[in-house]
């Protein structure tokens, strides 16, 4: 008999966290031939979520509840479910219902048919998201393709099936700041894609503020690719070629008689300016790099549990 857990990051998902489990208890209960288990994280909730779910596990022991001491950000709880998925096939999936558990015998089905190591779910659309989160998130995966050597797909997230060659080999990472989707797609294997429509958020409200889909954002690009590093010293060359032609453009100038320099406030202005940035930029970019260094070299962990209910 195959073993499957479900992997559910919770965070302040107190209106949700009992519709999930029942919808999700429901299909496991039905499910043939596999034996399943549901590993809850919860990351540092502030509100009654972590109560809920104590009941749930201390009522369920298929349950598995890992408390965090505080929040550690949704790619912290992904690693640690991940970390303590000791099952044939894991499936990492939301709390708030927007990747619907119903998917779950299909995906399994499709696992079974291809013979994969992951099955990604590729959203067909995206519904009671906002314009601008559908178009950013469209452009930066865009972005993060051409920057980076992995190819990533596109339109997914966390929601997908891995298997245990996945997982051992996803449990080999070092690396602290982890971008769980796209560290999938390095691992390499058989990974087909799952298309869905993913629905509205069931009750509560998204905990990923601009600022935090920046910052995820940002760790996925530099965690991923050295191509800013590149586009600096790019536009570091075409700087310096610029300022060597006017130079030389200058003082041949001076010498044949062509051209006057002109001392002029308004061009001395715009160098000042336009270099200016160009060297914080720059400076800017490789501040984002050292600034990972500085947190990896540091070696902390990355996720502190405080305690775990029905440990398996
Ligand atoms: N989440 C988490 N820690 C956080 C933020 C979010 O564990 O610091 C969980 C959250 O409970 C949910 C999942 O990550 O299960 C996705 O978060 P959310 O629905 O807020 O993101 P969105 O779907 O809006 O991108
Ligand atoms: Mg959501």
């Amino acid at each position: 008999m195959k073993t499957l857990s479900i992997i559910i990051p919770c965070y302040n998902e107190e209106f949700v966290i009992n519709s999930c489990y029942t919808r999700l208890a429901s299909i496991l209960d039905n499910l043939k031939k596999i034996k399943s288990q549901i590993i809850f994280i919860n990351d540092g909730s502030t509100d009654n979520t972590c109560m809920i779910l104590a009941s749930i596990a201390l009522s369920d022991s298929r349950v598995t509840l890992i408390n965090f001491s505080r929040n550690f950000g949704h790619q912290a709880a992904v690693t640690a479910g991940i970390h303590h998925c000791q099952s044939d096939l894991a499936i990492i999936m939301d709390a708030d219902l927007q990747d619907p558990p119903e998917l779950i015998p299909d995906i399994l089905k499709c696992q079974e048919q291809e013979s994969a190591n992951v099955v990604y779910c590729v959203r067909k659309s995206r519904l009671g998201e906002s314009k601008f989160k559908r178009w950013s998130s469209k452009k930066f995966y865009r972005i993060l393709n051409k920057f980076s050597d992995t190819k990533f797909p596109l339109d997914a997230g966390d929601f997908r099936l891995i298997d245990s060659r996945i997982i051992q080999e996803f449990n080999r990472f070092k690396e602290r700041g982890k971008y769980v989707r796209g560290l999938i797609s390095w691992v390499g294997f058989k990974q087909v894609p799952f298309y869905y429509e993913r629905g509205v958020r069931w009750g509560g409200e998204s905990n990923y503020p601009l600022k935090k889909m920046f910052s995820f954002a940002s760790t996925a690009l530099v965690y991923f690719s050295k191509k800013p590093l590149q586009i600096a010293m790019g536009l570091g060359f075409f700087t310096v070629f610029i300022g060597i032609g006017m130079a030389l453009w200058y003082i041949f100038g001076k010498i044949f008689g062509y051209t006057e320099a002109e001392t002029g406030w308004t061009s001395i202005m715009i160098g000042i300016i336009f270099f200016g940035g160009v060297q914080l930029l720059t400076i800017g970019v490789l501040g984002q790099y050292i600034g990972i260094l500085f947190e990896e070299v540091k070696e902390r962990p990355e996720y502190i549990i405080e305690d775990i209910i029905n440990k398996k």
